[in-house]
C-alpha cells in the first residue's frame, strides 16, 4: 500500500462539489478504508483553514485526504450526532459510540471523543471489530516458550498476575485472550471494566461508572459476594483496590489486573506503592507480564542479510552462546501487501513467574533495581532476550527491536550499513 492514500476522488472544495458530498456516505466509506487498512484510529482535526484525516495504522499517523472546512465540519457533525456525543457543544470534550455495519457484514464499534481545539476540534474515532480484537493466545505474537510460561500462570490455582506495559503495548488484547482462554465453561469470571470493550458470553462483565462515582473498590467488593473464581480488574489504581486484590488472590482466586507501570520491576514497584503489606503481596504475586508492542516484518518482502563482520559488543547468539549467528537478520522493504516492509503489531514480552526468592525480596520491600536483579537472577524472561529471540527469527527489525530494549546489545547492530553484505539466499 503506498503513502499516498485517498480514499475520495474528490476534494469537495468548491461550492458546487459540496452539493454532492453526502456525509453519511463519506463516513461508511473512511470506516471501511480504515479497517481494510488494518489501523483503528481514525483524526478528523480543524486545522486554519481545512480539516486534516489521518489514521493511525502500525503505530504511526499517516494523511489521508484535506477536505474543506465546511465538509470536514459536516463529517465531524455527522459521526458526533449518530455517536450521541452532544453536536452543539464544541467548548467540552464529548464521548459518544456508534456501531455500523460493512457492506462485508463486520460490525464495527466506532467509539468517539471530541475534543476542542483552537480552531474547533479534533475529532478522534477508536475502532474496535471483533475479528481484529478477539484473538486466541496462539495469535498475540508469544513465542511458544512463553505462551508455555503464560498458561503455566493462567492454569495455577489462584494468584495475582499482573499485567503491565504502557498504553497502545496490547494489554488488553492479551487480557482478553487469557480470558477466552480461562472460559471453559467451569469457573466463574468476573471482569472489571473502563469500559467493556468486548462482550465475552460466558463471562460476567461490570462497567465502572465514572459519571455516577462508582469505582473499581465499589463494585469490587460486590463482586467478592458473587463467587468469582476468576476476576479480571482493568486496572489498579488505588490503595482499596490494590488491597482488595491482592486479598482474593490470597485466597485462592486467579485475579488478573494491569498496573499502570513499564516493567516487571515496575509493576511490583507500583503495587507497593498502593500500600499493600508487603508479605501479602508477596505470598499472592504468582507472575507478572509486562509488553510492548512492535510492527512485525511482512514475511512477503522482508530480506535476510548477513553482516560481514559481528560487531563486537554484541553477547550472545539466538541459541544464547554463538555470536556467529548473530551477524543474520532480517530488514525491512516494503511491498503492496504491507506497509514500509511491516504487515502488523506484534507483541514483546518481559515475564517472570514468581518464586521462593522472590517473595522474600517482594517482603523485603527491595527497591525497583535491586528487584530487576533478583528477577534476572531468578528466571526472568527480560525484553533483551525476548527481543533477541525476535530478531533471529526474522519476526522484526533492529529498528523496532531496539526500542523495547534500547539497552541491550541489539544496539549494535543499528547504523551498519556499510557491513551488510549480499542477501542470504
Ligand atoms: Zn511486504
Amino acid at each position: 500500500m503506498s503513502n499516498e492514500v485517498e480514499f475520495w476522488e474528490v476534494h469537495y472544495s468548491t461550492e458546487a462539489e459540496m452539493r454532492t458530498f453526502d456525509p453519511g456516505n463519506a463516513a461508511k466509506e473512511l470506516i471501511q478504508f480504515v479497517i481494510e487498512a488494518r489501523a483503528n484510529d481514525v483524526f478528523i482535526t480543524d486545522e486554519s483553514d481545512r480539516v486534516s484525516i489521518r489514521m493511525k495504522r502500525l503505530g504511526r499517523v499517516e494523511l489521508l485526504q484535506y477536505l474543506s472546512k465546511n465538509a470536514g465540519r459536516r463529517l465531524q457533525n455527522h459521526f458526533r450526532a449518530v455517536g450521541g456525543a452532544d453536536v452543539t457543544d464544541h467548548l467540552h470534550p464529548v464521548d459518544g459510540r456508534e456501531v455500523i455495519e460493512l457492506e462485508n457484514g463486520i460490525q464495527v464499534d466506532v467509539r468517539i471523543s471530541a475534543l476542542p481545539n483552537i480552531f474547533g476540534q479534533d475529532l478522534a474515532l477508536r475502532l474496535f471489530y471483533s475479528e481484529q480484537a478477539l484473538l486466541d493466545l496462539d495469535q498475540l505474537g508469544f513465542l511458544d516458550y512463553e505462551l508455555d510460561l503464560i498458561r503455566r500462570l493462567l492454569d495455577s490455582n489462584g494468584g495475582l498476575l499482573l499485567v503491565s506495559g504502557p498504553t497502545g503495548s496490547g494489554k488488553t488484547s492479551s487480557l482478553y485472550a487469557f480470558l477466552r482462554y480461562l472460559n471453559r465453561g467451569d469457573v466463574k469470571i468476573h471482569t472489571l471494566e473502563d469500559p467493556v470493550e468486548f462482550v465475552l458470553p460466558g463471562i460476567v462483565q461490570t462497567q465502572i461508572n465514572r459519571r455516577m462515582g462508582i469505582g473499581y473498590a465499589e463494585l469490587l467488593h460486590a463482586m467478592m459476594r458473587h463467587s468469582p473464581d476468576v476476576l479480571m480488574i482493568g486496572e489498579i489504581r488505588d490503595a482499596n483496590t490494590a488491597e482488595v486484590a491482592v486479598r482474593a488472590a490470597g485466597s485462592g482466586q486467579l485475579v488478573i489486573a494491569t498496573v499502570h507501570a513499564r516493567t516487571v520491576a515496575g509493576s511490583i514497584q507500583a503495587m507497593h506503592s498502593f500500600g499493600v503489606n508487603p508479605n501479602f503481596l508477596a505470598n499472592s504475586l504468582s507472575g507478572v507480564i509486562s509488553q510492548r508492542l512492535v510492527r512485525r516484518l511482512c514475511s512477503a518482502c522482508s530480506t535476510r542479510i548477513t553482516l560481514a563482520t559481528t560487531p563486537g559488543e554484541l553477547r550472545g547468539g539466538p541459541n544464547g552462546g554463538d555470536v556467529q549467528e548473530c551477524r543474520s537478520f532480517s530488514i525491512p522493504i516494503g511491498c503492496e501487501l504491507c506497509s514500509d516492509g511491516y504487515d502488523q503489531m506484534t507483541c514483546v514480552p518481559e515475564i517472570i513467574s514468581i518464586n521462593q526468592a522472590m517473595r522474600r525480596g517482594i517482603a523485603s520491600r527491595l527497591g525497583t533495581a535491586e528487584l530487576a536483579e533478583l528477577a534476572d537472577a531468578n528466571g526472568l524472561l527480560s525484553f533483551a532476550t525476548s527481543a533477541r529471540q525476535r530478531l533471529w527469527s526474522s519476526l522484526s527489525s533492529v529498528e523496532e527491536l531496539v526500542k523495547v530494549s534500547p539497552e541491550s546489545d541489539i544496539d549494535a547492530l543499528v547504523d551498519r550499513p556499510i557491513e551488510m553484505a549480499a542477501p542470504v539466499i
